[in-house]
């Protein structure tokens, strides 16, 4: 954090609109003049135009001495021109949400209007439906792609089988063919990873991923463009069966969660903006705030369905992607995930012919049959393999942020990042068949706990153990890890396999495919849990207490806590899925919680480091200790861009085309007084000056608006504001005058040039706010703070 900050060229910009003449700027936050040089406008409702460098002349311009010559250059046509933040700034410009709810006299004239009760409690029951309609349709979202999945996945691995076992003849247990199957799973596997991942980077990028970092950010108060759009679900949903279908290290668990943000974004808005069509319902949840808690309920929703996991699902969005929460709407995202799950069940029981809502896939890490135990002694041990996870996730964290910095750097054109998702495709079948080929692991059958064995290169009565592990999801992998009986691998074969899928997800994390990490991690830990049981089983055979199934489930709660940094939804999550006691949550919470301090020493989580490579400007939950002892003087942002609470169209239109805030205080209209010394009023936002200038709303045609004009007509075009580039010249208003005593935010949080930053990070965390003003003893401005101002100062 700098102490001082020189002026930028948006600052400079506010000194001349404002026409506050500074030579210096007011607050320590701005600092000398340097070389910006600008010229100055020549009366108050001149905007002119700013240079970013060159310096020809400065300190006298800015006292309005210009020379002659340019002053009359000044006057006409701008020869300098403001550079945008954009350009300013090596950051993608992320703009932010409104999660503060903008009280002006339009809101409180609704809120008066329908101050009955039973408004407030049929607005009560919808937002009720809205939430239960989130979870039933995210549900079906989650049960079709998971049909598809399974389906697809059941053909693919089938025909892959038939192809093994008429290639390798039964007989030959030495060699055969394997050339044949190796080529067509390639090609199985190919077609529909290049599938996805060119629908991913030619028609919607957003979706590459897991989409949870995207929606955490989104949840925190940053908007992500496109991140809840309906094409943006489209894709995430073909794409993540593309990607799973196509054998790829991931699952759909996370981009479900992304399903189910873009379900109650849409739902609870009542009109799509891709299809053009209003359905002119829930118009009053028509703004980010209420918006923001469906999109909580949805991620929920989706988590849920994903795992068949209602309570995990709700822990999983509070504790990785909410950054509000009250009771309500803990209660309301809790019903999402019930119904979510409850739907889901009876779906699955109906498609898989049940007469009741008993479908044990739910439990899809597969339910175990006799209760877990575990012993006293067996806590360190279990602590110890909490400290491996968090060793090798943070040592998988920092090489998949490695290579993923590499990806960026070296592949930046479409077409490579298709090719890229192919060749990983096809290093991940090489390397599964090297596997099958290199390691004998024959078991025999009967003892076999996967659906279609496979015998290849195994005696009759046999069958290839480390053929299971590859011919089926994921997902379907790690339930065998869990659940298969002692003895099913060797530990050379499950040694290479937590190797070999160690690598490949780093890989694959990071390309343009829609995949989440949850599954391949889960996988990789149950792979090395399990194997560390079988390897103290080998040198102590008299140990008795070495379930490895048990050891599978810790080995994945460790290395999923030290990827992923979740303690609590995910000891949830994984109790919910596999059915085990209560009792075993307190060994998988060891093993967490050692996993995450463990990683947390190195780095952060998968998705925190994927927030700030991608450098999104979230908040964090605490005040960074940079802060401490730090003012509000000392970060804000000014001069800042004023408006005068009655100004001139022609003025507003002037700075929304020069300057691209989105937020400008109001300050009280008295003649003689510079904008930037006015008493604050209150603060208004770009989107809502844009709507004023659309609709005309001048004082001078107040009586043809005014009776019309409610809060509706803003949310109206909410939430894709019209730019200003869509606004028409004044000519013909340019002496009109906009009033913003009834558009304006009256109460936005003010706060002291001298209060400290700490206090004034929790307030802003807090609220979820957008702009902050900091204010002098006499309410006039000092400055104004924004979230980039906490991230990047
Ligand atoms: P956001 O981009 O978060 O939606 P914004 O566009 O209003 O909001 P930022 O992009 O965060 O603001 O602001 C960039 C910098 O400009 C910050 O340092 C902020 O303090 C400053 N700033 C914001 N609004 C004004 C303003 N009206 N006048 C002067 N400086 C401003």
């Amino acid at each position: 954090v700098t102490k001082k900050s020189l002026p930028t060229p948006t600052t400079i910009l506010a000194d001349v609109l404002n026409n506050d003449v500074p030579t210096t700027s007011t607050g320590v936050g701005v600092g000398n003049n340097n070389s910006v040089t600008l010229k100055r406008a020549i009366d108050d409702d001149d905007v002119p135009a700013l240079l970013d460098h060159t310096p020809s002349y400065s300190g006298n311009a800015i006292n309005g001495n210009l020379p002659a010559n340019d002053r009359d250059n000044a006057e006409s046509e701008p020869i300098f021109r403001v550079r945008s933040r954009t350009a300013a700034s090596s950051t993608p410009n992320y703009e932010s949400l409104d999660y503060e709810v903008c009280e002006n006299m339009l809101f409180q004239e609704e809120q008066r209007k329908s101050i009955t009760e039973r408004f407030s409690l049929r607005k009560d029951i919808i937002r009720w439906i809205i939430f239960i309609q989130i979870g039933i349709i995210t549900a079906l979202i989650a049960c079709t792609i998971d049909i598809i999945i399974e389906e697809l996945s059941e053909l693919k691995y089938l025909f892959l089988m038939n192809s093994v076992e008429s290639n390798v003849p039964k007989s030959d247990i030495t060699g055969g063919d394997l050339v044949v199957p190796f080529l067509y799973w390639i090609l199985l596997s190919v077609l529909p990873v290049a599938f996805g991942a060119a629908m991913v980077t030619y028609i919607e990028p957003i979706t590459a991923g897991s989409g949870i970092p995207q929606v955490k950010s989104y949840l925190n108060g940053v908007k992500i463009p496109r991140i809840v759009r309906i094409k943006t679900l489209a894709v995430k949903a073909i794409g993540v069966i593309t990607s799973v279908v196509g054998g790829l290290a991931g699952g759909k668990e996370g981009p479900m969660i992304h399903a189910g943000a873009v379900v109650a974004a849409g739902i609870s808005q009542g009109k799509s903006t891709t299809f053009v069509k209003d359905f002119r319902v829930f118009k009053a949840f028509r703004d980010d705030h209420e918006k923001r808690d469906f999109v909580l309920g949805g991620g929920a929703a989706g988590v849920s369905a994903a795992f068949g996991a209602p309570i995990g699902g709700m822990l999983f969005s509070l504790e990785e992607a909410a950054s509000f929460w009250n009771q309500n709407l803990i209660w309301r995202t809790l019903v999402a995930s019930i119904i979510s799950v409850f739907t889901l069940n009876i779906v699955l029981s109906t498609y898989h012919g049940l007469n009741d809502f008993t479908f044990t896939g739910l439990f899809n890490l597969g339910k175990f049959d006799q209760p877990l135990k575990f012993d006293y002694f067996e806590l360190p041990i279990f602590m110890l393999l909490g400290v491996t996870g968090g060793l090798l996730g943070a040592a998988w964290n920092s090489l998949n942020t490695k290579i993923n910095g590499f990806r960026k750097r070296y592949i930046p054109w479409k077409f490579g990042k298709v090719c890229e998702a192919v060749v990983v495709a096809m290093l991940g079948v090489t390397l599964a068949c090297m596997m099958i080929y290199f390691i004998n692991d024959c078991r025999p059958l009967g003892n076999d706990p996967t659906i279609h064995p496979v015998q290849l290169f195994c005696e009759d009565n046999e069958y290839n153990a480390v053929a299971a592990l590859w011919f089926q999801t994921p997902e379907a992998t790690v339930r065998s890890l869990f659940h298969d009986p002692p003895g099913s691998h060797k530990i050379l074969t499950l040694a290479m396999f937590a190797l070999v899928y160690y690598v490949l997800s780093c890989a694959t994390f990071g390309l343009n495919v829609s995949l989440g990490v949850f599954i391949p991690t889960a996988l990789v830990g149950a792979a090395w849990g399990r194997l560390l049981a079988m390897v103290t089983f080998y040198l102590f055979p008299e140990t008795e207490f070495l379930h490895p199934g048990k050891y599978a489930l810790i080995g994945a709660a460790a290395n999923l806590g030290g990827v992923l940094r979740m303690t609590i939804s995910l000891s949830v999550i994984l109790m919910e899925t596999t059915g085990v006691e209560t009792s075993f949550f307190f060994p998988l919470i060891i093993a967490l919680i050692s996993a995450k301090w463990v990683g947390d020493y190195f780095n952060e989580g998968i998705y925190d480091t994927q927030i700030e490579v991608n450098h999104v400007p979230m908040l964090p939950w605490e005040p960074l200790p940079q802060y401490k002892g730090l003012r509000a003087r000392e970060i804000l942002s000014s001069p800042v861009v004023c408006i005068k609470l009655r100004d001139s169209a022609h003025y507003i239109y002037n700075v929304l085309k020069k300057c691209d805030h989105n937020g400008f205080p109001v300050v009280d209209d008295v003649k003689g007084v510079r904008r930037s010394e006015g008493r604050v009023c209150g603060i208004v936002l770009r989107s809502q000056l844009i709507v004023i200038l659309l609709k005309s709303l001048y004082v001078e045609n107040s009586h043809f608006w005014l009776p019309n004009t409610s809060i509706q007509t803003f949310r109206d075009v909410y939430p894709r504001y019209p730019s200003i580039k869509s606004v028409r010249k004044l000519d013909d208003k340019i002496n009109y005058t906009v009033d913003l005593a009834m558009f304006m935010n009256p109460s936005p949080v003010r706060v002291n040039a001298h209060d400290s930053v700490p206090r004034i990070f929790q307030i802003f965390r807090a609220l979820g706010l957008r702009h902050m003003l900091v204010i002098n003893n006499e309410n006039r401005i000092a400055g104004i703070i924004t979230r980039r101002d906490f991230i990047y100062k």
